[in-house]
C-alpha cells in the first residue's frame, strides 16, 4: 500500500473547489438515552462531476448516515458538506425542497420503500414529475426514456409485485433519475439481490452513469462490489480509510490490462489509518516511533511502552 496525500494537494484554493461533492470534516453525532454515537468522525471526501463511486464499510461505519446527509434528508453536527454548489449544513425551504427533487436522486436498499405498489412502473417514475408539476406530456416522455435506459419498456404497465427483485431496483433508479438530478445515491442496491441479479443492476447503474452522464455513489458492505467500478473509498468508524482507484491501460502490445492501487488516506491534519493487518503483523499498539526519512516516513512498533502509557492516562 502506498500512501499518499491525494486531499492534501491544491490547498491554496478552498478545499475541493473544483469537486462536485465536497466533505470537509464531517461530522455527525447522534445522541439519545444518555448515549452519544459519533457515526461520522471528520470525514473529508471529493468527488468528481463523471464520477462513479463505491463507499465500502462494514455495517455500523457510518454509510447511511453520510449519504442521509448528501441526500439533504440529515445535516452534519459540525464540518461542511457541499454538493453541486449547494451548502448542505444551511439549506433549507424552497432551496432544500429544489434540491431533493433535481440535484439528488436517491434509491434505498428496499425496493418497497422506493415504490408505491400500486402503482405501475411507468406511473411510479412519473409520480415526483407530477408532484414538481410537469405536465401529462413531459410526464410520459421522461418515463418512456428513463424505461428505455433502463431496459424496461416492456414493463411499463406492472406493478412492482409484477416485477423481480432486480427489475423493481431498476424501476427505483429510473424513479430517482426523474428529476434529473446530477448525482444518484444509492444504499445498498443490491443488498437483497443474489450475485448475478445485483450485476444487472451494477450494469443499470453504469448505464446511469456512462449514457445519462450522472455522477453515482454507491454504499455497499460488499467489497465485492468494489471490482464493478473505477474507484472504491473505504469507510472505517466514520472516516475514508482507503482509496482504491483502477485505471485500464494500454500495454505495449496494444493490449487493454488493468491494474489497481490502494492509497491509504491521509486527511487535512495528517491523521492516517494503519490497516489491522500491518499493525497485526508488527503489533503496533498505542504508541509507534515515527522517523522522518528522505523520502519516506518510517513507523516503529514501541513494544511495551504502550501499555503502561494507557493505564497511565
Ligand atoms: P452503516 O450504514 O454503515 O451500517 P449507519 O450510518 O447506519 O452505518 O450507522 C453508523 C452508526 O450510527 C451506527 O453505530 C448506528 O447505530 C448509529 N446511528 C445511525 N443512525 C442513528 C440514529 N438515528 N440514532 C442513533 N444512532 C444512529
Ligand atoms: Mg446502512
Amino acid at each position: 500500500m502506498t500512501v499518499t496525500s491525494t486531499l492534501s494537494q491544491g490547498k491554496a484554493l478552498e478545499f475541493g473547489a473544483a469537486a462536485l461533492i465536497v466533505c470537509d470534516s464531517v461530522v455527525r453525532v447522534f445522541r439519545g438515552n444518555g448515549v452519544e454515537v459519533q457515526a461520522l468522525q471528520g470525514l473529508d471526501l471529493l468527488v468528481h462531476e463523471g464520477d462513479m463511486l463505491a463507499i465500502v464499510g462494514a455495517s455500523g461505519s457510518g454509510k447511511s448516515t453520510l449519504l442521509g446527509i448528501l441526500s439533504g434528508l440529515d445535516v452534519p453536527t459540525a464540518g461542511r458538506a457541499r454538493v453541486a454548489g449547494h451548502d448542505l449544513t444551511t439549506m433549507r425551504g424552497q432551496e432544500l425542497v429544489r434540491y431533493r427533487r433535481s440535484t439528488v436522486g436517491f434509491v434505498r436498499q428496499q425496493s418497497s420503500r422506493n415504490l408505491l405498489p400500486n402503482l405501475t412502473a411507468s406511473e411510479n417514475i412519473a409520480l415526483p414529475l407530477a408532484l414538481a408539476g410537469a405536465g401529462r406530456r413531459e410526464r410520459a416522455a421522461k418515463a418512456a426514456e428513463l424505461l428505455s435506459a433502463m431496459g424496461l419498456v416492456e414493463r411499463a404497465d406492472q406493478g412492482p409485485a409484477q416485477l423481480s427483485g432486480g427489475e423493481q431496483q431498476r424501476v427505483s433508479i429510473a424513479v430517482a433519475l426523474a428529476g434529473s438530478p446530477q448525482v444518484l445515491l444509492a444504499d445498498e442496491p443490491t443488498g437483497q439481490l443474489d450475485a448475478r441479479t445485483g450485476e444487472e443492476v451494477f450494469a443499470a447503474l453504469r448505464t446511469v452513469n456512462e449514457a445519462l452522464g450522472c455522477t453515482v455513489v454507491i454504499v455497499t458492505h460488499d467489497a465485492t462490489v468494489a471490482g464493478q467500478v473505477r474507484r472504491a473509498v473505504a469507510i472505517r468508524d466514520g472516516r475514508i480509510s482507503s482509496d482504491t482507484l483502477r485505471r485500464n491501460e494500454l500495454n505495449a502490445e496494444g493490449i487493454s490490462t488493468s491494474s489497481e492501487e490502494e492509497f491509504a488516506v491521509l486527511d487535512r491534519v495528517g491523521r492516517l489509518q494503519l490497516p489491522s493487518e500491518f499493525r497485526h503483523a508488527l503489533r503496533l499498539n498505542d504508541w509507534v516511533r515515527l522517523t522522518l526519512e528522505d523520502d519516506h516516513v518510517g513507523v516503529w512498533p514501541e513494544h511495551g511502552v504502550g501499555t503502561d502509557a494507557e493505564a497511565g492516562r
